[in-house]
């Protein structure tokens, strides 16, 4: 049997004799079904024509992403021994060069869009998955290695730590990396802080697809919990959404400019 891949948003399914009958990630309205209808391939069928590039970002921190693009074409990011987010395809020349890095003990995703091939990466590099419990009704690959946590904070050691905003997705989680950006702090932010294309901005919307924006008390709350964190830099989830410096006063200034356009400032 085959652990299908929707093409769209590039999330792996539990092994299944036939593809399943559709994508619930992209059926979900946060999502979108490929404009030629549902399409399946498999890590395998991926991996001959597409490769990993894997490149330091900044010292202790590598990121992972597939070219050609697939999916919804973001890259991963690797840090003291934790996977941050995940990308599809694994072969053997990123198994390689992650071990060379020290391997992955841990794979933790900021929400569903990223969960990918979560649970072949686990297997093939002998990590647990760290996943919050309000969305596990996404979790299209159930396994024995995914480990829901609960509640608003987790420290993983190392100066990481998980800590659930919500928004995008209910359980949608960002990793405070305390040594990142020269020890001044960097956020592992994914789709729950959105790094804009103006980087110096971020933004929050329950669709980026569709448009659909978060409503001023979400936007409020999330922002009294960035208050709490420290960092300088953001790391979205594409290589170039990245806010380089002064990343908390951007993040909250850019909650400030969301609430001014709802009118609610
Ligand atoms: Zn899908
Ligand atoms: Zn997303």
């Amino acid at each position: 049997m085959a652990a299908f891949v929707c093409v769209t948003c590039g999330t792996q399914f539990a092994p299944s004799p036939q593809p399943p009958p559709g994508c619930p990630i992209c059926l979900d309205e946060r999502q979108y079904v490929g404009h030629d209808g549902q399409s399946w391939t498999t890590v395998a069928e991926l991996g001959s024509g597409h490769t990993n590039r894997i490149e330091e970002v900044e010292p202790g921190l590598l990121g992972i992403g597939t070219e050609p693009r697939f999916g919804i074409g973001q890259r991963a990011l690797h840090v003291h021994g934790l996977l941050w987010d995940c990308v599809t395809l694994i072969d053997a020349d990123t198994e390689a060069a992650v071990r060379a890095a020290g391997g992955i003990h841990t794979i933790a995703i900021s929400h569903p869009h990223y969960y990918s091939a979560m649970v072949e990466w686990a297997e093939r590099l002998d990590a647990r998955v760290l996943v919050h419990e309000a969305d596990r009704e996404h979790v299209m690959r159930p396994d024995a290695r995914v480990e829901h946590w609960s509640g608003e904070r987790l420290d993983l050691g190392d100066g990481l730590e998980l800590h659930r905003l919500g928004g995008h997705f209910e359980g949608g989680t960002v990793c405070l990396w305390r040594g990142g950006a020269g020890g001044r702090g960097a956020l592992l932010s994914g789709d729950i802080v959105q790094v804009v294309s103006d980087r110096d901005w971020v933004s929050f919307m329950y669709s980026y697809p569709n448009l659909i924006p978060l409503p001023a008390a979400e936007i409020r709350r999330i922002r009294g919990r960035i208050e709490e964190l420290d960092f300088d830099r953001v790391y979205g989830a594409w290589w170039p959404a990245v806010v380089a410096a002064d990343g908390r006063a951007k993040v909250l200034r850019s909650a400030d400019r969301y609430l001014r356009a709802l009118g609610e400032s």
